[in-house]
């Protein structure tokens, strides 16, 4: 992770940074402010920038050996620890020794999987992440025994040990009491980065031996700009979006899904009212719809409507238990059911498979869409 990956921030970036190069580097650091700041993505940036063979002013290289092992989130000096959940089934109830004495480490492929790919991960998609929805994960006594374990090794690659310490509120008593020892009598060239968005519900006594770092809400221009350039959505939606999300990238990113999930129902209802319509007009102002969203879309909207084939065909079998549709997709399904069948199914998936295909394959849009439009028109029609 790279300073520049991350939304705004440019205060909070340039302190980090000074401290680096004043060689005036706290032991530990409490990155505090609320959800979907960045503050995690602050953290690791930061560790990654002190570890960097080939810093520049303004960032890391990016390319050095230290920073390729960092961008993965596999570099040896680079600690993770954050609350976890088990299922039921697997928990000893033994809360104090953590769920099952399991660490964080258990899951640490998920996570780094769910920080490559959004850094703005907030504690309720993690849970939902590790299939624990509606439980409160903690972080354990185990867990701060295998971090003195950790520390007490000397790095391996690098001059300093980053130990980074998502939610420490969810610490239980005897774990905090671990790490406030820890940070009292630091192990030597170790640096401590905690990430909190409850720092009231930490001990005063770990509070008051860390450096706060404020990661205040993201300025409303940054937002827009990063939604332009990384989810190319159009500037004026950008601004709104923007508005709307309060400073907090992770709920802009879910604005944005949640628009794009209604759009591309809207698109499949429409395709499927014209074809069993026989409106071939109707069928051309879609494909232009289609047209005129970027590629990637394109393939994304013909998945989704393969997922709502699939439930459509469930329900038409009267596999309702089965079908996974939602809201306003049960009604539309319903009506929808009869048109799909036995007969015409694999034609129909062959026939957005197809699209799929094609477009991946840079083929002309306005020429895929029409023809699959047309042989839909026939199949949907098709009477079992
Ligand atoms: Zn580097």
């Amino acid at each position: 992770m790279q300073f520049k990956d991350i939304v705004g921030q440019e205060q909070v970036k340039q302190r980090l940074i000074k401290s680096v190069k004043d060689g005036r580097m706290p032991h530990a650091q409490l990155f505090t402010g609320p959800e979907g700041t960045g503050k995690l993505a602050l953290a690791i940036a930061y560790a990654q920038y002190i570890s960097c063979q080939k810093k520049g002013d303004d960032d890391s290289c990016g390319a050095c050996p230290s920073c390729h092992k960092f961008m993965k989130l596999i570099h040896p000096d680079l600690h993770f620890v954050f609350p976890i959940v088990l299922s039921e089934k697997k928990s000893d109830g033994d809360d104090d020794k953590g769920p099952s004495g399991k660490l964080s480490d258990a899951f640490l492929i998920q996570w780094r999987e769910v920080l490559l790919s959004n850094p703005y991960i907030t504690e309720t998609d993690w849970y939902q992440m590790i299939g624990a929805e509606n439980k409160q994960g903690i972080i354990g006594t185990t867990e701060s025994s295998d971090v003195i374990r950790k520390l007490s090794l000397k790095s391996y690659e690098s001059d300093y040990k980053t130990m980074i310490i998502w939610l420490p509120e969810r610490m239980n008593q005897s774990a905090a009491n671990k790490l406030l020892k820890l940070i009292e009598e630091p192990p030597v060239n170790t640096i401590f980065l905690l990430i909190s968005e409850n720092p009231t519900q930490l001990l005063k006594t770990i509070l008051s031996r860390t450096q706060i770092i404020k990661v205040p809400p993201i300025h409303r221009e940054s937002i827009a700009i990063a939604l332009v350039d990384r989810y190319q959505i159009n500037p004026a939606k950008a601004n709104e979006l923007s508005r709307v999300s309060n400073g907090s990238f992770q709920k802009a990113i879910s604005l944005i899904s949640a628009e794009t999930d209604t759009q591309f129902f809207a698109l499949f209802r429409q395709l499927m009212r014209c074809c069993y319509a026989n409106d071939v007009l109707g069928l051309l102002d879609w494909v232009n719809e289609m047209t005129s969203l970027g590629r990637e879309q394109q393939k994304e909207m013909l998945t989704e409507s393969l997922r709502l084939l699939r439930e459509s065909l469930m329900l038409n079998l009267d596999l309702e238990d089965i079908s996974y549709l939602a809201g306003e997709e049960v009604d539309f399904g319903k009506k929808f059911s009869p048109f799909i069948n036995r007969t015409n199914i694999y034609q129909i998936f062959n026939e957005f498979n197809l699209a799929i295909d094609h477009i991946s394959r840079n083929g002309n849009p306005n020429i895929i869409f029409t023809d699959m439009s047309m042989k839909l028109i026939k199949l949907i029609n098709k009477n079992p």
